[in-house]
């Protein structure tokens, strides 16, 4: 392990804890917590608590702005353009359907919405009901060489009726970046808004929202080195000012009657209730760590180790990638299966030599058909992960295809 890699662990409590008995490689589902989220969480639970955007006493106030702070650490990490373009969410699941419920209302029966046959359950079950509920048409985006989204049919795919362009800005099971500019482009040509599930991007750096030229983006906290129970809708100002809110409660009117209530603007129309605030204040610190690391070398290091382990997996018998090959345009997310061994026992064989990483469908059923498996075991990088990890994966492996085959 290099000496940059040790002195990251260092800084992630539980890896700084397990030494180098833990390998952790299931960073997809969800990364550690960095120390500066923990102790910013710690620290506003002890001093700080109290509830936001209502009482007018100290503690009430520090609460508010601690919670206010971490929103613009939020638009920082996205480059949007103002923190009220932040919207907390319980999750990246709970920002999607946030924006499928707001489109319900948005539809006309006939409107058309797009995503991709490579979507994690998140990003399709909304929309399916969507479609039933609104009469919304579904069309896909289907995969292409190298179990990338085949955008060459997007203009066909993408009519006058569509209304919005879903997709996956990263899959969780390939690790394929998608190519954003040319959805974007079609997406203006016929009036549609583009919407990006960066659950899988948003751990590997700030994104730059504005230069994607998309409408709306959705992330968690938990998977970019931050508390769990929080996430991240991020809407353009003006598309946030014409949406209804899903969820309705306290907090996000400005007067209510018997008879009727008027929403307060965004983001608090869409914040129903007490949300997650020391959550929120730990996700800000993670999001102000991330923006401080230098990205291109990271990602540098992260696409060496990751061509590292595609060339060793590559070289066990029986063994298929599912996945482009290149380390060109992909986060360090790789999925493999092995014939007749099922994914649940490689992992449960690693998993006894230290090596963590997640078998299964991994809520990409209609991927996993496109890919023609039903499961795959999967290893997921962090800035954290260094050579030992991929040594002891690649033994691991092995061991397995020695003890299962
Ligand atoms: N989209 C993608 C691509 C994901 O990988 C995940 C998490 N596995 C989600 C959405 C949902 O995230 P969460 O469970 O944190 O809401």
């Amino acid at each position: 392990m290099s000496d940059e890699t040790a002195a990251l662990r260092r800084q992630f409590p539980l890896l700084a804890q397990a030494g180098g008995t833990l390998h952790y490689l299931d960073n997809a589902a969800t990364g550690q917590i960095h120390e500066a989220a923990l102790d910013a969480m710690v620290q506003h639970e002890r001093y700080a608590r109290g509830n936001v955007l209502r009482a007018g006493h100290r503690l009430a106030q520090t609460a508010t702005l601690a919670y206010q702070r971490a929103r613009g650490q939020v638009a920082q990490f996205l480059n949007a353009a103002h923190p009220d373009e932040i919207v907390f969410t319980s999750g990246a699941t709970a920002a999607l359907n946030l924006v499928a419920q707001a489109y319900a209302d948005l539809c006309k029966p006939g409107d058309e919405i797009v995503v991709s046959v490579a979507e994690h359950h998140s990003n399709l079950i909304p929309w399916q009901q969507l479609r039933d509920r609104a009469g919304v048409g579904l069309r896909f985006v289907p995969l292409g060489a190298g179990a990338r989204l085949d955008l060459s049919g997007l203009r066909a795919l993408v009519g006058r009726r569509c209304r919005l362009i879903a997709l996956t800005h990263a899959s969780n099971v390939t690790g394929a970046v998608t190519d954003v500019g040319p959805v974007v482009e079609q997406a203006r040509a016929v009036g549609a808004h583009v919407l990006l599930d960066g659950a899988q991007r948003a751990p590997h750096g700030p994104v730059d929202v504005r230069a994607l030229g998309v409408d709306f983006y959705v992330f968690s906290g938990h998977k970019c080195y931050g508390p769990g129970g929080v996430g991240v809708l991020w809407g353009r100002g003006e598309f946030l000012d014409a949406m209804p809110p899903s969820a309705t409660g306290g907090g996000m009117v400005e007067r209510v009657t018997l008879e009727r209530a008027d929403y307060a603007a965004p983001p608090r129309r869409f914040e129903a209730g007490t949300p997650p605030v020391a959550q929120a204040v730990g996700l800000g610190e993670a999001l102000a760590w991330m923006s401080r690391q230098d990205w291109p070398r990271i990602e540098r290091r992260l696409a060496g180790l990751t061509a590292r382990l595609i060339e060793g997996l590559l070289a066990v018998p029986r063994l298929h990638l599912a996945g482009p090959l290149d380390a060109r345009d992909r986060v360090p997310v790789v999925s493999f299966w092995l014939e007749g061994l099922h994914s649940h026992d490689v992992c449960q064989v690693l998993d006894g030599l230290g090596v963590a990483l997640r078998g299964g469908h991994h809520c990409a059923q209609p991927l996993m058909q496109a890919l023609g498996t039903d499961a795959v075991s999967r290893a997921s990088l962090a800035l954290y992960n260094g050579d030992d990890d991929v040594d002891a994966l690649l033994a691991g492996v092995r061991e397995a295809v020695r003890i299962l085959a």
